[in-house]
């Protein structure tokens, strides 16, 4: 068949074609720099190598050209479309090895970057000041004793002396868990176990320090609480000892300018009784907005044990003496750091609790 039986197709100008398979081979090495996807690159693969590209006419044409350029053509259209194909391929290559990359950049640990410190925790105030008053009463040869904190009413109250009418002992002021136990209200339920326990060795020296519950809830009052309870039963125990003891754990405590004062106060379980205040810890006795002017502030309660405290413990009151004490630890440490309000030592709010070493 020749061009002119057909009459379709134009006569092919083979120079003209093998320039134009060159120029489009350059062509799309130049457009390949500017693929940045898979659907640019589809794009081109269609473009250059497709049905309709001018690969694919030059070489449909090969059977319309002169033989003696047919080899020329034929030669340069194989070696385009090879050419097209690797160039092609390469590309792909490249993105793929760059997207690679990128996900192992997003993924990487950079070790040159600084490190997070861990959040150390520290101890509560309430720990602090606890830890403080045990080691106190420790190095003066107390020993430290427990009980438990559902407790019954009977050792609660009646064993220390506290009468059935007793406001303490009313369901409205105390957590009742049943007709005969409690959350224990104070820690002198451990003076009675720890007695009960021991009579009739002497001497009896302990602290008792622990959680106690009342049905109170303002700035000033938190339904729960810390106490240290103190007792110490011995033959010969007088007031004096008890004043002398006070007042070498307020020194420990508040600093060695401190002074206490006794008060007379009532307590069922102690006879007599007292309330001590220390020297103003703020202005050192003048008188100042903490201390309401007094110069005082009242830390403890204090007494020598009652007779029939005594005895409920198992000891002979004709034969021994004792005193006892109770503090409450929040108090100390308000006072201690100037904290005005007792439920902020429950509301776990870490910017108050990172002040304290
Ligand atoms: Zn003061």
């Amino acid at each position: 068949m020749t061009d002119r039986e057909s009459g379709l197709v134009e006569p092919v100008d083979v120079d003209a074609l093998v320039q134009r398979l060159e120029q489009a081979r350059a062509e799309l090495e130049e457009r390949l720099e500017g693929a940045g996807d898979p659907a640019q690159l589809e794009e081109l693969r269609v473009r250059y190598l497709g049905r309709r590209s001018l690969v694919a006419q030059a070489l449909s044409a090969l059977g319309r050209v002169p033989a003696a350029d047919r080899p020329r053509l034929g030669r340069t259209a194989n070696e385009v479309r090879q050419a097209m194909a690797d160039a092609l391929e390469a590309h792909r290559q490249r993105l793929l090895a760059a997207e690679k990359e990128r996900r192992l950049a997003a993924e990487a640990l950079d070790l040159t970057l600084p490190g997070r410190p861990p959040l150390l925790g520290r101890r509560h105030p309430l720990r602090i000041v606890l830890e403080e008053i045990e080691d106190i009463f420790l190095s003066m040869g107390f020993t430290i004793a427990g009980g438990p904190e559902v407790e019954y009413s009977s050792l609660n109250f009646d064993l220390l002396n506290i009468p059935p009418d007793h406001p303490a002992r009313d369901m409205q002021d105390s957590f009742y868990i049943d007709a005969s136990r409690l959350l224990r209200t104070h820690t002198s339920p451990v003076q009675i176990r720890y007695m009960q326990a021991h009579a009739p060795r002497l001497p009896v020296r302990i602290i008792a320090p622990g959680r106690v519950f009342r049905r109170d809830d303002d700035p000033t009052h938190s339904p729960v609480f810390h106490q240290v309870e103190g007792l110490l039963v011995d033959r010969g125990v007088s007031m004096a000892h008890l004043k002398g003891t006070l007042l070498a754990f307020a020194r420990r405590l508040f600093g060695p300018e401190t002074r206490i004062r006794l008060r007379p106060s009532y307590f069922p379980f102690t006879e007599p009784s007292a309330e001590v205040d220390v020297s103003c810890t703020s202005c050192g006795g003048a008188g100042c907005r903490v201390c309401g002017g007094s110069g005082w502030l009242e830390i403890l309660g204090c007494g020598m044990v009652h007779p029939q405290v005594l005895r409920n413990g198992g000891y002979d009151p004709e034969e021994v003496s004792g005193f006892a004490f109770g503090m409450g630890v929040e108090r100390i440490a308000m006072l201690r750091y100037g904290i005005d309000d007792l439920r902020r030592f429950f509301q776990n709010d870490l910017r108050f609790l990172e002040q304290f070493e």
